[in-house]
Order: C-alpha cells, then sequence, then structure tokens
C-alpha cells in the first residue's frame, strides 16, 4: 500500500494534551521511540489518542488547560457495563487522535472527583473544555451510538 505523507494533515492529528499539568503539545511525527517532553512541566507525554488516567490534579488542569476537548470515562472496576466500553472508548480515542484527549477516572478510587461532576451512574461519559462541560451521557451503547454522540459534541 502507498503512504501518502501529507504534512499539514499529519501534524493536525499529533496534538496531545499533558495529563499532568494540562497544555496542549504538538507530538513530534516520529520520536523514533525517544520519550517525548511536555514543552511546560516536561512531564513526558502520551501518544496521540492513547486514552490515559491521570491523577485528580492532572484531570483538573486538563478540563482547565486542554485546548483539545477533554473525553472523561468515569468508570468503576467492577461494573460490566464500563468493561464494555472501554475497548469502544479506546478505539474512538485512536480515531479522533489529536482532536480529543480522551482520559480515564475511577469513581472508587476518585470519589471527590465524581461528586465535583455529579456523576451518580457508571459509565458516564463527559465532554469538558477549558473549564466548562460541554455534554454528557451515561450507560453502555453501541460503538455507532457513542461515536455519533461524541461527533455530534466535538
Ligand atoms: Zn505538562
Amino acid at each position: 500500500m502507498l503512504t501518502v505523507y501529507n504534512g499539514a494533515m499529519t501534524d493536525a492529528r499529533r496534538k496531545v494534551s499533558c495529563p499532568l499539568c494540562g497544555t496542549t503539545n504538538y507530538f513530534p511525527e516520529n520520536p523514533q521511540g525517544k520519550k517525548v517532553a511536555c514543552g511546560r512541566c516536561k512531564n513526558s507525554l502520551p501518544e496521540p489518542g492513547t486514552v490515559v488516567e491521570p491523577s485528580v490534579d492532572g484531570l483538573w488542569n486538563l478540563v482547565r488547560q486542554s485546548s483539545l476537548p477533554v473525553l472523561i470515562d468515569f468508570y468503576s472496576p467492577t461494573c460490566g457495563p464500563c468493561a464494555m466500553m472501554h475497548p469502544i472508548v479506546e478505539r474512538l480515542a485512536r480515531r479522533r487522535a489529536g482532536e480529543i484527549m480522551t482520559v480515564r477516572l475511577n469513581v472508587d478510587t476518585s470519589p471527590e472527583v465524581a461528586a465535583a461532576f455529579r456523576i451518580n451512574s457508571v459509565p458516564t461519559f463527559v465532554v469538558a473544555i477549558k473549564g466548562t462541560e460541554r455534554a454528557r451521557t451515561s450507560g453502555a451503547m453501541s460503538e455507532m451510538d457513542f461515536s455519533l454522540w461524541l461527533a455530534s459534541q466535538t
């Protein structure tokens, strides 16, 4: 298969927000196995499209600072529908790499964050940007429904 290199298009897909300080960075096209550090806090950045589980501080920084919308998957490790949604969320995160920043948060270990977001069931998905909640939905759903919901919000 022939790979067509389009700099502008690929660059646009290489944005990622730092899970520690929330700053949005450009991730190099070919880091050649080297760690890529956040320009602001020097924390190593995840590959765009990766679902990460930030610390509580990291989550708040992302919600406040990220220039990409942040999709938060509020889950519990003991919840079956949450486990069903994880691979769907991971595929969506990869497909929307550079457009959204996807994170997950365990409501059992971070109940204070769950309370701040008024999460009363899991899974609940929240889209937030620059400190403002844009959208939320709860419960397991098909990959098609989930991607349509996300596309209508971001
Ligand atoms: Zn950082």
